[in-house]
Order: C-alpha cells, then sequence, then structure tokens
C-alpha cells in the first residue's frame, strides 16, 4: 500500500489523514507547530490553571459549527474519544445573540423556525428589532414583548 505525505496537521491535513487511514493507506503528517490543530487547536494560557489544575484552553475564537455543516460533523462521528465519539461533544444551540454597531444590541434570535405561536413571536421580535426602520424599542409595535422578556426555548436542530 503506498504511503502519503501531508504538511500541515490543521483540520485540512487531519481530515484527509483520516479518511486515507480508513482506505488503509500509510499516512505520515508532518506539522510544523509542535501541537496538531491549526487554527483550530487550543492553546493552554500559561499561568491560568491554579490549584494543581491543568492551565485553561483558550481558543482563537469562538467556535461554531452550523446545521448545514455536512462534513465536519461526519468526520467527528468518526473520531473516537474516551467516552464516545467527538461529534458528542457539540452542544446544540437554540439562540443566537447578535450586536448591531450603531443599532440596538444584544437581539437573540432563534436558530429554527417557529412551532407555536411563543415562537413565532419570539421570531418576529428579532426580525423586527434587526431590520425594522427605527432601533428605538418605543416605536415596537405591542404585540411584541419587550427586549429583555423572557424567549421561549425554541426547536432544537434536528438530528
Ligand atoms: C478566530 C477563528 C475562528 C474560527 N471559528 C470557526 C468556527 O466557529 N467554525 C468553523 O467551522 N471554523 C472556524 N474557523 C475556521 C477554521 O478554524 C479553519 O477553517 C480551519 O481550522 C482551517 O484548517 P486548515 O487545516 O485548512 O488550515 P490550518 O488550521 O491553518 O492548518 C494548516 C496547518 O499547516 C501547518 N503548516 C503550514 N505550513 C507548513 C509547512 N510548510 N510544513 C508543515 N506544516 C505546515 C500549520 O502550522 C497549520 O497547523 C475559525 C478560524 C479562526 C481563525
Amino acid at each position: 500500500m503506498a504511503t502519503v505525505a501531508i504538511l500541515g496537521g490543521g483540520v485540512g491535513g487531519l481530515s484527509a489523514a483520516h479518511e486515507l487511514i480508513e482506505r488503509d493507506y500509510e499516512v505520515d503528517v508532518y506539522e510544523r507547530n509542535a501541537e496538531l490543530g491549526g487554527k483550530a487547536r487550543s492553546i493552554p494560557v500559561a499561568g491560568s490553571g491554579v490549584g494543581g489544575r491543568a492551565d485553561l484552553p483558550a481558543e482563537h475564537g469562538f467556535r461554531f459549527f452550523p446545521g448545514f455543516y455536512r462534513h465536519l460533523t461526519d468526520t467527528m462521528s468518526r473520531i473516537p474519544t474516551d467516552s464516545g465519539f467527538a461529534v458528542e461533544h457539540l452542544t446544540p444551540a437554540t439562540q443566537i445573540l447578535l450586536a448591531q454597531s450603531g443599532r440596538r444590541n444584544e437581539l437573540i434570535a432563534p436558530t429554527d423556525l417557529p412551532t407555536t405561536p411563543d415562537e413565532l413571536t419570539a421570531l418576529m421580535r428579532f426580525l423586527w428589532d434587526f431590520a425594522g426602520p427605527t432601533a428605538h424599542s418605543a416605536d415596537r409595535p405591542d404585540f411584541l414583548p419587550a427586549p429583555h422578556a423572557h424567549l421561549p426555548a425554541v426547536v432544537r436542530r434536528a438530528p
């Protein structure tokens, strides 16, 4: 069987290695950093671990995988961990918090289509706040709740 050399141990290189190994190729991954993972790797923050614990992991930025991602989650479903598979560590999100420069801040959007009247109201309120003609809540129609009113839980992403 041929041996494949992969330059770079980020998500791209490691995913390619994963696919090739599943097809019985020998794979050598060459990574110039001391750690694998590239831009997606966690980086321990020196001095953040107290009480004998390891330093806390930091990220390049926030991490989210939208529901339309298919390949990444498929790959993660084939990466074993101590307790199952990597994909099981993802947490479904039901709401998204957005900020608008120069307009209303902390807009809360549902992540899925509404299935109840409360969820429909929450979606309408978000759309009004996001794209409405003004940033002033006093102009919001009475049938839409106040900005920080309780939002109902919205439907979880289908598995
Ligand atoms: C701040 C931030 C937030 C992000 N948030 C998200 C998110 O929420 N959701 C999402 O899906 N994606 C997100 N991304 C994007 C995602 O992290 C990247 O698309 C992905 O990690 C890129 O993987 P890659 O393997 O293509 O490249 P890289 O991660 O750049 O990996 C390339 C690797 O190749 C190595 N390399 C380069 N040259 C050589 C060489 N000559 N020899 C050996 N090794 C070499 C590098 O050291 C590196 O490890 C984010 C990215 C950033 C920066």
